[in-house]
């Protein structure tokens, strides 16, 4: 059986055209001779709606919440009558819908009374989405030709009871995922099941945590061996660079899980690597896609990446960051200093990015935030405290710089034009990263991209992309 696990985003099956797309990807990979399953999120935005309901209600505004579940069911019910034209099925599937949102208006209004939101209450409520999403995708998929078979999601990921961000048990997943989903797909059927939501052993709905449905498809993926797992979103894949700020950005053909995970903290939204990490414990690749543009081979990520011409696979930038100086003679050949420093980071709860010390000094970068002047105050009582904000980090990664000479130099020329006002090797020997004034940072990643991007190797970036302009032009 060449399975394999397909994960389709909110955006994927926002609306009737988006699950009809999503079903034709589906069929096609059927046609292909692959068996997928299929799962799925909530439609776009209707996570974020339901937790909204939730927080009305706990807040006693019942007519407030109970006015948001009504706006949900009105927008799934459209949606369902959208993709099916048969009126029996469309029928029964508003009946379920409305079924579903019934029950969903019961727990809002006993929430109301109650006025007490606990995270057992607000996964209940958020797992709605769904539920009746891979409901309404199952019905759609049978429609247009594609022989689905809907699982419950619930009675296969089994996690702890940390609701809201629960741990998945991964040997009850396997049991469970070959008992419910591999006689189906024998039968030749394709089951679709809602990602995110899940139960602990007792049988109460836990979430696995915002975004979670990546996180479904690669225990799905990990439990049954998938051969892929693809992750189908709404951008190409991962970029050299931000196209919009760097027109010559690539399409990154194949990147390893380390470098992917350097990037998703610097903002490349694509997936957060940490979800995928039960397939790439298992060496199963994941196969990023575009919904929109499925003819497109998007980005793999795989566990090791084969290595290539360019040092770099992707320079990232986290912008809006301001940096702090903190300066105290004081340091000199004390100890218990830095410590005293990140008391008072931690004491805020803000993150510090990056650090950088000398014998008296210590520089940090933050996101900004409003609790800078608080934290400055407090920083004031232990030495000279300077903030100052608009800054950026330019981060570029790529395995090939491990034990690589010269390429700081490479680096620092290609921007020597530019003032750069910090500097790390990350510890993590596969990302570089300096911070500069945020105005300077589309230049940076230009001049980068520039030098480090000239000759890119065909095997790890999509070179194609640039060729047609060539072909228009030598017409
Ligand atoms: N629907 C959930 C969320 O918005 C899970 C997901 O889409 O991955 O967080
Ligand atoms: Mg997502």
């Amino acid at each position: 059986m060449n399975l394999v696990v397909m994960k389709f985003g909110g955006t994927s099956v926002e609306d009737p055209a988006a699950i009809h797309r999503t079903a034709a990807i589906v069929a096609g990979r059927v046609a292909m001779g692959k068996s997928p399953v299929v799962v799925v999120s909530a439609l776009a935005k209707v996570t974020d709606q339901l937790l909204r309901a939730a927080a009305a209600a706990s807040q006693g505004d019942r007519m407030g919440a109970l006015a948001i579940s009504s706006r949900l069911r009105s927008r799934h019910r459209d949606t369902a009558a959208g993709l099916l034209k048969d009126t029996a099925g469309c029928a029964e599937l508003g009946k379920l819908i409305d079924e579903k949102f019934d029950g969903l208006d019961e727990i809002l209004r006993g929430l109301s009374a109650i006025r007490e939101l606990t995270p057992r209450i607000s996964d209940l409520i958020v797992s709605h989405g769904e539920r009746i999403s891979s409901r309404i995708v199952a019905a759609a998929f049978k429609e247009r030709g594609v022989d689905a078979a809907h699982a419950d999601a619930r009675e296969i990921i089994i996690t702890d009871s940390e609701f809201q961000k629960a741990a998945p048990q991964s040997d009850i997943i396997e049991k469970r995922a070959a008992e419910k989903l591999l006689p189906l797909l024998r039968d030749g059927k394709v089951p679709v099941m809602g990602g995110f939501i899940a139960s602990n052993e007792a049988g109460l709905t836990t979430t696995l945590g915002r975004g979670g449905s990546d996180y479904t498809g690669a225990l799905v993926g990990g439990a049954l061996n998938a051969e892929t797992i693809e992750i189908w979103t709404d951008v190409d894949g991962i970029m050299t660079a931000d196209p919009r700020a760097c027109p010559d950005a690539l399409r990154v053909k194949v990147i390893s899980f380390e470098e992917a995970a350097e990037l998703a903290y610097f903002g490349a939204k694509v997936l957060h690597p940490a979800t995928i990490l039960p397939a790439v414990k298992k060496n199963i690749p994941v196969q990023v896609l575009n919904s929109r543009n499925p003819s497109n081979e998007g980005t793999r990520i795989i566990s090791l990446a084969p290595h290539c011409r360019s040092p770099f696979k992707s320079i990232a930038v986290k912008k809006k960051l301001s940096i702090i100086d903190v300066v105290a003679s004081r340091m000199l050949m004390t100890h218990g200093y830095l410590s005293e420093i990140f008391a008072i980071f931690d004491k805020h709860k803000c993150p510090v990015d990056m650090v950088s010390t000398s014998e008296v000094s210590v520089s940090l970068t933050v996101d900004s935030n409003a609790s800078l002047p608080a934290i400055s105050a407090d920083l004031g009582k232990l030495a000279d405290v300077k903030y100052e904000g608009k800054k950026a980090l330019v981060c570029m990664v790529g395995e090939d710089i491990r034990g690589q000479n010269g390429i700081a130099a490479q680096v620092f020329n290609a921007i020597r034009h530019i003032n750069v006002r910090m500097i790390s090797q990350g510890a993590s020997e596969i990302n570089m990263s300096f911070m500069i004034e945020e105005d300077d940072a589309d230049e940076a990643v230009r001049s980068l991209h520039a030098a480090f991007f000239k000759d890119p190797d065909p095997e790890v970036f999509d070179v194609e992309a640039r060729k047609p302009l060539s072909v228009i032009s030598g017409q």
